[in-house]
C-alpha cells in the first residue's frame, strides 16, 4: 500500500489572514524563532501588503521572496536560497503560480510548506505534485510532498476573480469521468482501485454537486469549495498518483496546451468542457455535470473559447497520446472525426 501524508493542520476561516500569526504558531510550534521564507509574488502586494507586514513583523527572522515565474528554475532558485540561509519553513501566499514554486522548493529544501492560497482555482491546493514551466512553453507535473499546512481566508478568496473560481469547480467537476477512467484501468490492468482514495475523491466531487449555495462569492460556497480541492488533493496522495482526480478529460486539456497553446482557457474550464464529452464517450448521461456546470454559470459552447471544431477533434484525436502510460476510455472507444463532430454541434446548443 502506498505511504501517504496528511496536512498537520487545515484551516478555512473568514479572516483567517488577520490572525495568520497564531495559527501558523499553532500548525508549526516554535515558528516564532525560526528562519522562515514567505514566497508571494508582485501582483499580490496590493491586496496581501498589510497582512505580510504583520506576518514578517511577528516572524522576526523572515524574509520575503517574490517569484518572478512558474518554472523550475525560478523554484530551484528559491531552493538554493533557502538552503544556502537554513531556512526552516517555506510559506506560499497566493495562487497556484506562487504556491506551486513554493510548494516544489520546499520539498527539495526537505523543509515544511505551509500553504496559503489567494484563490482556488484548481486542486493543486493540496496536491502531492506541482506544475511547473521548463522550457519555452513546455510545463512539467512535478512529484513533490503535500503541504504541512493549508491555511485559507474565506474572505481573501472571496476577493479572486470569478473566472477563477469556475475553473476550480471545472477541476472538482472533472472527477465525474476521472474516476470512471481509473476503473477502467485498473480493469484493463487487472488490478483494484484504491477505495479509500476513490470514496476521498467522489466526496469532493458529491459535496459540490449537491450542495444548495449557488453563488460563487458566498462564504458558504468558498467553503465547500476548498473542502472538494482539498480532498482531490489527499486522494492523489493516498492513491500515490494522479488517477482520482485525472482521466481522458485531463488528456484532452493537455491535448489542447500542447497542440493549441493560443486557446486561452483556463485548466479547470478545460477539464469541465473535456468531462462533458469524456462522459459521452464512457456510455454515460452527461445531464448531471451540465445541470451543475449550468447553475455556476459556466460557458461551455467550446467556439466561445476559440476551440473550432476542427482543434476540437484535432485534439480529442491527439489526447490519448499525451500520457500513453494512461488507459481510459480513450483506448476503448474508436474515434472517429464524425462522431466528435456530432458531440462538437451538441456542446453549441
Ligand atoms: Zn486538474
Amino acid at each position: 500500500m502506498n505511504q501517504f501524508q496528511l496536512p498537520g493542520c487545515l484551516i478555512i476561516e473568514e479572516g483567517a489572514c488577520e490572525c495568520l500569526n497564531e495559527i501558523l504558531a499553532d500548525c508549526v510550534p516554535g515558528i516564532e524563532e525560526k528562519r522562515v521564507m514567505i514566497v508571494t509574488e508582485e501582483a499580490l502586494m496590493p491586496i496581501m501588503k498589510s497582512y505580510l507586514g504583520e506576518m514578517q513583523r511577528d516572524l522576526p527572522q523572515s524574509d520575503l521572496y517574490l517569484i518572478d515565474e512558474n518554472s523550475f528554475a525560478e523554484a530551484m532558485e528559491l531552493a538554493k536560497q533557502m538552503c544556502m540561509s537554513d531556512v526552516e519553513v517555506v510559506i506560499g501566499v497566493g495562487g497556484g503560480r506562487v504556491l506551486d514554486v513554493a510548494k516544489y522548493a520546499g520539498f527539495v529544501a526537505k523543509i515544511p510548506y505551509i500553504c496559503v492560497p489567494t484563490t482556488l482555482s484548481n486542486d493543486s491546493l493540496a496536491s502531492p505534485v506541482a506544475v511547473l514551466g521548463t522550457e519555452g512553453d513546455a510545463r512539467k507535473t512535478l512529484k513533490c510532498a503535500i503541504p504541512a499546512a493549508i491555511v485559507v481566508d474565506v474572505d481573501v478568496v472571496m476577493g479572486a476573480p470569478l473566472s477563477q473560481l469556475q475553473s476550480g469547480i471545472g477541476d472538482t467537476i472533472s472527477k465525474y469521468t476521472a474516476l470512471y477512467d481509473w476503473k477502467l484501468d485498473a480493469a484493463y490492468r487487472k488490478e483494484r482501485v484504491d477505495d479509500f482514495s476513490y470514496l476521498i475523491s467522489d466526496m469532493a466531487l458529491s459535496s459540490l454537486c449537491y450542495n444548495e449555495e449557488k453563488s460563487l462569492k458566498s462564504k458558504e460556497f468558498i467553503k465547500i469549495l476548498t473542502q472538494s480541492l482539498v480532498l482531490g488533493g489527499l486522494a492523489m496522495e493516498i492513491a500515490g498518483n494522479s488517477r482520482p482526480c485525472s482521466g481522458s478529460e485531463h488528456l484532452f486539456c493537455h491535448s489542447l496546451e500542447e497542440n493549441y497553446k493560443e486557446i486561452q482557457i483556463s485548466h479547470g474550464m478545460a477539464v469541465a468542457l473535456g468531462s462533458l464529452v469524456s462522459c459521452r464517450l464512457q456510455g454515460r448521461d452527461a445531464g448531471k455535470l451540465e445541470a451543475v456546470l449550468k447553475a455556476y454559470h459556466m460557458d461551455m459552447d467550446p467556439m466561445n473559447w476559440g476551440i473550432t471544431k476542427e482543434i476540437f477533434t484535432d485534439a480529442w484525436m491527439r489526447a490519448a497520446d499525451t500520457r500513453k502510460d494512461r488507459h481510459t476510455v480513450l483506448n476503448e472507444v474508436e474515434l472517429t472525426a464524425e462522431m466528435l463532430g456530432g458531440i462538437y454541434e451538441e456542446l453549441r446548443k
